[in-house]
C-alpha cells in the first residue's frame, strides 16, 4: 500500500497496483499488533477476558466431538451387552450437555466483550483523531487532499481497530479447533487436514483480492464523499437554509447529491457481483470436497476400519473442521481488509506537524514592535504570490490601516502575523526577534485578533466572548467588562437571560442575534486579551453603520494607547484616523504613509478616497 498517496493510487497501473496489493498483504499483521496494542491500553481486562474466552471458546468444541463419539460407542456397547452401560452413557450425555453450554456461554461472553469494547473503543479513537486535529495547522485544514484523509479516517477508522482486534481473536479460537480437530483426525488419515486446507484456499485468495479492491474503491471516492456529506450540510443546515429556499437550489442540489450516490453505487454493485459470483463458485468446491470425504468416512465405517462412533466423530469434526478452515481464511481476508482501512488512521495520525521550535517569552528589543522585512509569500499549490516584498514597522502605540481591494493580501497578512502561515522568503519580527524563535503561549498572549469570519460559537453569550481569552473563558467579571468595551454590554442584557444566553438554533432556547450583534460580541472577545499590545481587527465592524465603526475604532485607540493597533477596513472614514495606512494592491504595499501624506501624494489611495467621499455626499 501507499502510504502517501492520496489519490496517487488511483493512478496506479495494474502491476503497481499489484504489487501494492502484495505488500499490503504482508504487511496484514503490521497494523494489527497497533490495534491488539490499541485495545489493550483502552480496557485490560476485557482484552482477558476475551483472550480466556477465545482459548475456552476454541477447545471445547473438539471436547464435545469426543464426547459425542464416547456416546455413540457406549451405546452400541451397552446394546450388545445387554443394558449395564446405561448410567455411563446417560453421564456422558450429561457430561456433553454441560460442555455445549459451556460453548454457548463462551461465545455470550465474547460477544458482550465486544459490545463494551466498542463503545470504549470508538471513543478512543475518536478523541485521538480530535487530539490530532487539535496539534495540526491552518494550512492542513485547507488542504483537500489532507482533508480526505480526514474523512477516511474519521468514517471507517473507528470501528476497525475493534473488528482487527476481534477477528484476530478469531483466528486464534479457530486455529485452536481446528489444532485440536487435527489431533482427533489424524488417527483417521492425515490426508484430511491436507484435503481441509486445499479446499479452502481458493475462496481465500478471492476474498483477499476483493478486500483490496473494496478499499481500492473506498480511497478514490473520498472527494465524491466528502462532497455528499457537504452537499447533506448545505441542504439541512440552518445556516444554508435561507439561500438554498430563496434561491430555490434545494432540487439541483438534491440531484446532485442522488448522482453520485448512483456512480458510486453502480461501482458497488459490479464489486457486490463479482465477489460473490466468486464465493459461490468456490464454495461449491468447499461443499464438494465435504461430501467426498463424507463418502470416504462412510466406506471406511462399512469395511470396519471405524466404529460407529468414530464414524460420527469424524463427520462432525470434517464438517467444523471445514468450517474453521473457512472462518480462519475468512478471517485473515478480513484482517487484510482491516489493515488496509487503519493503515488510513495510522496515516493521519501519523501526519508530520512541524512543531514550533521557539521558546523565547520576550524579545531583545521591547519597544521595537513588529517588522515585517521583505516578506513574501504564495499559498501552496498556487500560482501567484498572495504577498511580495512587504516591509512594515510598527512602534507600540502606532495603529496601521490596511486597505486594498479584495484579494489583495490584507488577510495574509495578519495570517503570515499569528504565524498561521510562516513566509516564504523575508522575515517577521517581533520585539526584534523572528517568530519562529518566539514561544507558542507567549506569542499567543501578546496577539488579540478577530477574523472577518471570527466563529459564532452556539455556546452562551458570556462563553461567546469569553472565548478571546480561554484563561478567561468562565470569568463572568471579564465578560461583562470586555463586552462594555465592545459596545455589546447594552443588548446583551436585553436578551431574556444576560449573559447566560444560549446563542444560535443548534440548541434548545437558543437566541440567534444580528449581524452587527454578532459583531459586537466579536469585538467584545478582542477586549478579552486586556494583556495583548498588538491587536488586529479583520473588518469585525463592515456590518455597522460608518459612524458606529469610527466611533468603536477611536474608543479601540484610546484603550489601546501603547499598544499596536491593525485595523482592516474599507471605510475611509475609519481609516484615516490610524497613524500608518499601508495600501495594498495584488499583494504589494503600493503606497504607505498617513491620511495627510497619501492624500497630498494624489495616488491611489487619494483616489479611492475621494470615489467614497463623493458617495458620501
Ligand atoms: P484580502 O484579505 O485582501 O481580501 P486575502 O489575503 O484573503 O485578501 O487573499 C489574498 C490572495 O490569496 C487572494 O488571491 C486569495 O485568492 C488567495 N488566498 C486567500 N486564502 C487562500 C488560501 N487559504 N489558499 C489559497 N489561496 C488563498
Amino acid at each position: 500500500m501507499n502510504p502517501h498517496g492520496g489519490r496517487s493510487a488511483g493512478a496506479a497501473t495494474a502491476p503497481a497496483a499489484n504489487r501494492e496489493v502484495l505488500l499490503g498483504f504482508f504487511g496484514v499483521f503490521r497494523y494489527s499488533r497497533r490495534a491488539v496494542q490499541l485495545v489493550w491500553e483502552t480496557n485490560r481486562a476485557l482484552l482477558l477476558a476475551m483472550a480466556l474466552l477465545t482459548l475456552a471458546a476454541g477447545l471445547l468444541p473438539a471436547a464435545v466431538a469426543w464426547i459425542g463419539a464416547q456416546i455413540v460407542d457406549a451405546v452400541v456397547y451397552a446394546r450388545n451387552a445387554a443394558g449395564h452401560n446405561a448410567v455411563r452413557v446417560l453421564r456422558l450425555v450429561l457430561l456433553e450437555g454441560c460442555l455445549v453450554a459451556g460453548v454457548a456461554g463462551a461465545q455470550r461472553g465474547l460477544s458482550l466483550c465486544q459490545a463494551l469494547l466498542r463503545a470504549q473503543l470508538g471513543q478512543r479513537v475518536n478523541v485521538m483523531i480530535l487530539e490530532k486535529a487539535l496539534t495540526l495547522e491552518l494550512q492542513h485544514f485547507e488542504d483537500s487532499e489532507f482533508y480526505d484523509k480526514l474523512t477516511r479516517a474519521r468514517r471507517e477508522a473507528s470501528s476497525r481497530p475493534l473488528s482487527l482486534v476481534m477477528r484476530t481473536f478469531g483466528l486464534t479460537q479457530n486455529a485452536i479447533s481446528l489444532l485440536s480437530y487435527a489431533v482427533l483426525l489424524v488417527r483417521f488419515s492425515p490426508w484430511t487436514m491436507l484435503v481441509l486446507l486445499v479446499a479452502g484456499l481458493p475462496a481465500f485468495v478471492a476474498e483477499a483480492k476483493f478486500s483490496g479492491d473494496a478499499f481500492r474503491l473506498f480511497r478514490w471516492r473520498s472527494p465524491e464523499t466528502r462532497m455528499q456529506v457537504y452537499l447533506e450540510t448545505v441542504l439541512a443546515r440552518e445556516d444554508h437554509v435561507k439561500e438554498v429556499k430563496l434561491f430555490g437550489l434545494g432540487p439541483r442540489l438534491l440531484q446532485r447529491y442522488r448522482d453520485i450516490f448512483t456512480r458510486l453505487y453502480r461501482e458497488d454493485r459490479a464489486l457486490a457481483i463479482r465477489r460473490d459470483s466468486w464465493g459461490f463458485a468456490l464454495s461449491l468446491l468447499a461443499t464438494a470436497t465435504l461430501y467426498g470425504a463424507y463418502a470416504w468416512i462412510a466406506l471406511s465405517t462399512i469395511r470396519e476400519r471405524i466404529t460407529l462412533g468414530q464414524m460420527t466423530m469424524y463427520l462432525l469434526l470434517f464438517r467444523q473442521g471445514q468450517g474453521a478452515v473457512s472462518a480462519i481464511l475468512s478471517a485473515v481476508g478480513g484482517m487484510y481488509e482491516d489493515n488496509l482501512y487503519l493503515s488510513t488512521l495510522y496515516e493521519y495520525l501519523e501526519t508530520p506537524v512541524t512543531t514550533p521550535v521557539g521558546s523565547a517569552p520576550r524579545g531583545p528589543l521591547p519597544s521595537d514592535g513588529v517588522r515585517f522585512e521583505h516578506v513574501s509569500f504564495t499559498y501552496p499549490g498556487a500560482a501567484e504570490p498572495a504577498l511580495s516584498d512587504i516591509d512594515l514597522h510598527l512602534t507600540p502605540g502606532c495603529s496601521l490601516a490596511l486597505v486594498g481591494e479584495n484579494g489583495s493580501g490584507k488577510t495574509t497578512l495578519i495570517k503570515l502575523l499569528t504565524r498561521l502561515y510562516s513566509p516564504d522568503s523575508g522575515r517577521i519580527l517581533i520585539d526584534g526577534l523572528p517568530l519562529p524563535e518566539w514561544s507558542e503561549d507567549a506569542l499567543r498572549a501578546r496577539i488579540g485578533v478577530i477574523f472577518q469570519d471570527f466563529t459564532r460559537y452556539q455556546m452562551l453569550v458570556g462563553e461567546n466572548v469569553g472565548a478571546g481569552d480561554e484563561r478567561y473563558f468562565e470569568d463572568e467579571q471579564r465578560w461583562h467588562d470586555a463586552a462594555e468595551k465592545g459596545r455589546a454590554a447594552d443588548f446583551i442584557q436585553q436578551l431574556p437571560r444576560g449573559y447566560r444566553t444560549q446563542l444560535g438554533k443548534w440548541f434548545k432556547d437558543g437566541q440567534e442575534l444580528s449581524g452587527g450583534q454578532w459583531q459586537k460580541i466579536a469585538l467584545a472577545r478582542a477586549f478579552m486579551r486586556i494583556d495583548a499590545d498588538i491587536l488586529v481587527l479583520d473588518e469585525p465592524t463592515a456590518a455597522m453603520d460608518a459612524r458606529a465603526e469610527a466611533e468603536i475604532f477611536e474608543h479601540f485607540r484610546t484603550l489601546a494607547r501603547d499598544r499596536i493597533t491593525i485595523l482592516i477596513s474599507h471605510r475611509f472614514s475609519t481609516v484615516r484616523m490610524a497613524d500608518q495606512i499601508a495600501v495594498l494592491n495584488y499583494g504589494r504595499i503600493i503606497e504607505k504613509g498617513s491620511h495627510e501624506q497619501l492624500m497630498a501624494e494624489g495616488g491611489h489611495y487619494a483616489q479611492l478616497f475621494a470615489l467614497q467621499a463623493r458617495g458620501y455626499r
